[in-house]
């Protein structure tokens, strides 16, 4: 029978429990024991729910308190020295909640361990600091603590671990210069293989059998230093007695194929989904006995699977590898939400096109009926319904909009040039009367309990339109006259009819769906609900007009329109896989190239479209970077490329760098670009100035992250910083994101300051 197995589940809950008794522990609400209670519960539900699914070898490790990258750092003893760590003691729960978030119940508040994106997922996994010399010893036995309670529970079980180059390559130090392929770094690969042996031998005497080491590192492009270090590394954790699975996901293993297909592990785990390795090849290349673990059904999506295809596609192997060919998911389930089951307001067509955690496991049982050949009447009827509904899936008028695709189909001929920035820059400036260092801020204002509460009584119907509407009016004039009375120059409505950039424009456009307990873990206790884009994108009517036109009789200043920008709609979305993402994505350019000219005919002379995910929508691999910056780009300008030149329009990016993109940022030319750079105390400019990047920018000058308030002096002193680097004709100021976070007398204090800045440096 062929093999399934997982690697690994969502934690979180289908209900978020563990979120909740996260937060209610670090409130003082609940103590360790009930804490460790709660854990205990969902690692047992979620052994027996992946066991019921036919799952024979169950992920241990996957669980984790906060990251499961944390996890490790604290069972090797990577806790760096400001954690004030006994160096005999077991790490305790609070220790690791300290690095992780800075605080604990117990134990001195320190700042916390840096926290980063998880390759190209919306996962954040906190960064290991490591040092020159640093020694590991096991320093917690959570892991231990938890295969002991799978085997207890009569389950056969594979420990998931990180794997030590991985490990390695994401970790940072001072003493590494944060340069990946530093000799350094690889220093420390001796006293890192000893704890992994340690390791490794604890789990074999607890009776394991196979244990996973995640690598997904070979699906880079690795430096050579790091591709020898591969074959010490794997030739001496073989010499264990325990069978190693070598997995890899998120993208093909390409020209590391024959490094990994060559590593004296056990069996080898690919990425089938995301990566397009050649089957044949990676077949060709396994050594005798050596297990192929398929990723077969996607761990980044909730589509169902078409597993007529996938059996077609695994035939050949399952005839040459037999009982050696494994089925997985393409990579662990903690990128998907729990259970489609919970979903009582879905219809029944759109759920039959969906699969999250549980019912991929689901798909990957039946799969292997039919590669085993021994399908039975329920399996039968499982594929029948599946077939049934992906064939509906490819015609259904729901998700095939003929408009939609005739307009995309004119949008080639759509130019996506603008006339030169030089020639409308003077037509901007002549209309807007600007002064030099204008004042803005990035669109959102304090969001406060009364404005949430405003939104969820709209919503769930306790409030009529009527009302409410005329409350998010108050609100906006509200904003409208603070940001008068501050002096600011360039004013916004404030989003209050926002809870989220990105759900607000999904739940006005057609070709959206929204579940109600699709949780996905982003960082700790934080989880996100992505919208579903599943069909032909369309606007059923405009969006943003009325209260941006609203905020704009207002005022006489010029008044911002606010949009988010085609890139993140979709990078923050789970995404159809019916189509290339590129197109779905100039679909949302297209619906905001509408929205953009309803606002210009409204009166709307400045139009901010915010891509903040732009970044991150990079490819792992750098040789596929140019062909996703050219359609991202592409769609940006596509969505802005209709108006007058008179119009003025602003992108924000945050959390980004730029060294490595800025001829893409040049070319979607925007008028102005308004990015953080507060942190990086400028230093984030340098690629602008070093590309002479020609347009306008509005670097941050203040964290709004932080509830300080920031100093004139301080402000006035990054720009001058900014001003060294770029004309300061073309520098604007403004805080380095929205201020949805803050209370209302942090935001006035310090847009006050901001506004002071402005002047002093006009006079300079
Ligand atoms: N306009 C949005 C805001 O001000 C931008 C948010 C973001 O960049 N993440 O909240
Ligand atoms: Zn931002």
């Amino acid at each position: 029978m062929t093999i399934i197995h997982n690697l690994g589940f969502p934690r979180i809950g289908v209900q978020r429990e563990l979120k909740k008794a996260l937060e209610q522990y670090w409130r003082g609400q609940i103590n360790a024991q009930e804490l460790e209670a709660v854990g205990f519960g969902l690692r047992k539900k979620h052994w027996q729910q992946q066991a019921d699914a036919g799952v024979s070898l169950l992920p241990v490790g996957d669980f984790s308190w906060y990251d499961q990258i944390l996890e490790w750092s604290t069972l090797i003893g990577a806790v760096p020295a400001r954690f004030a760590q006994d160096a005999q003691q077991e790490t305790g729960l609070d220790t690791l909640f300290r690095m992780a978030r800075g605080r604990a119940p117990t134990g001195e508040p320190t700042a916390a361990c840096e926290m980063t994106k998880w390759f190209d997922t919306n996962y954040h996994y906190i960064v290991p600091e490591l040092e020159a010399g640093q020694t590991f010893r096991i320093a917690r036995s959570s892991l231990f603590d938890q295969v002991d309670e799978a085997l207890a529970a009569g389950h056969q079980v594979k420990p998931v671990i990180p794997g030590l180059l991985s490990y390695l390559w994401l970790s940072k130090g001072e003493d590494f210069n944060n340069g990946a392929s530093d000799e350094r770094k690889l220093a420390l690969i001796p006293a890192l293989l000893e704890v992994y042996e340690k390791v490794l031998t604890r789990l074999q005497e607890q009776g394991v059998e196979w244990v996973q080491i995640d690598e997904p590192i070979l699906t880079l492009e690795l430096p050579q230093a790091w591709k020898d270090a591969f074959k010490l590394v794997y030739a001496k954790l073989v010499q264990q007695k325990l069978r190693i699975l070598l997995a890899t996901y998120f993208e093909s293993l390409d020209d590391n194929l024959a490094l990994a297909g060559h590593l004296p592990v056990d069996g080898l785990h690919v990425d089938l989904v995301r990566g397009n390795d050649d089957l044949q090849a990676i077949a060709d290349i396994l050594q005798p006995g050596q297990v192929l673990s398929a990723g077969i059904v996607s761990g980044r999506d909730i589509w169902r699977t078409d597993l007529d295809a996938a059996a077609v596609r695994l035939q050949p192997l399952k005839e040459k590898l037999g009982e050696n060919l494994w089925l997985a998911p393409s990579c662990s389930l903690l990128h998907v939400p729990v259970d489609l089951a919970s979903e009582k307001k879905l219809d029944d067509e759109l759920k039959s096109w969906l699969s999250f955690a549980r019912q991929k496991l689901e798909e990957l049982n039946a799969l292997a009926a039919v590669l085993d050949k021994r399908q039975t009447p329920a399996i039968e009827a499982f594929l029948a319904r599946q077939h049934q509904a992906l064939e509906n899936r490819k015609t259904s008028r729901r998700i095939h909009n003929p408009a939609v695709q005739q307009q995309l189909a004119q949008s080639v001929s759509i130019s996506r040039d603008r006339t030169p920035f030089n020639e409308r820059m003077k037509k901007q400036r002549a209309a807007l009367g600007l002064p030099l260092f204008p004042t803005t801020t990035i669109g959102s204002f304090p969001q406060t309990a009364d404005i949430r509460a405003l939104r969820r009584d709209w919503k769930q119907g306790g409030l009529s339109d009527v009302k409410y509407e005329a409350a998010i009016k108050e609100e906006i004039a509200k904003v409208v006259a603070f940001q008068e009375e501050v002096g600011l120059d360039v004013l916004v409505h404030g989003e209050p009819e926002r809870n989220d950039m990105v759900e607000y424009f999904g739940e006005l456009l057609a070709g959206y769906a929204f579940t109600e307990n699709g949780w996905v873990q982003s960082y700790g206790s934080r989880c996100v609900k992505p919208p579903l884009i599943y069909g032909d994108v369309a606007r059923v009517m405009p969006m943003t007009v009325e209260w941006t036109a609203y905020a704009q009789s207002l005022t006489n200043k010029p008044m911002k329109g606010m949009l988010t920008g085609p890139v993140t709609l979709l990078q923050w979305s789970f995404v159809r896989d019916d189509q290339p993402r590129e197109q779905t994505c100039r679909q949302l350019a297209l619906v905001l190239r509408e929205e953009i000219l309803d606002l210009e005919k409204a009166g709307i002379h400045i139009i901010q479209i915010d891509e903040p995910a732009f970044r991150e929508g990079l490819p792992l691999r750098k040789c596929k970077w140019q062909a996703y910056l050219a359609w991202a780009v592409d769609a940006f300008r596509l969505s802005v490329s209709g108006v007058r030149d008179a119009t003025q329009i602003h992108t924000h990016m945050c959390y980004s760098e730029f060294n490595d993109i800025i001829e893409a940022i040049a070319a979607m030319d925007a008028d102005v670009i308004t990015i953080e750079t507060s942190r990086s105390n400028m230093e984030l400019l340098l690629a602008f100035e070093q590309f002479h990047y020609p347009n306008e920018i509005g670097p941050g000058v203040y964290d709004i992250h932080s509830p300080n308030i920031p100093d004139t002096d301080w402000m006035i002193q990054l720009m001058q910083k900014a001003s060294e680097k770029i004309d300061r004709a073309r520098l604007w100021v403004n805080p380095d994101c929205g201020l949805k976070t803050r209370d209302w007398p942090e935001t006035r204090a310090a847009l006050e300051k901001m506004v002071e800045a402005a002047k002093v440096l006009r006079l300079q």
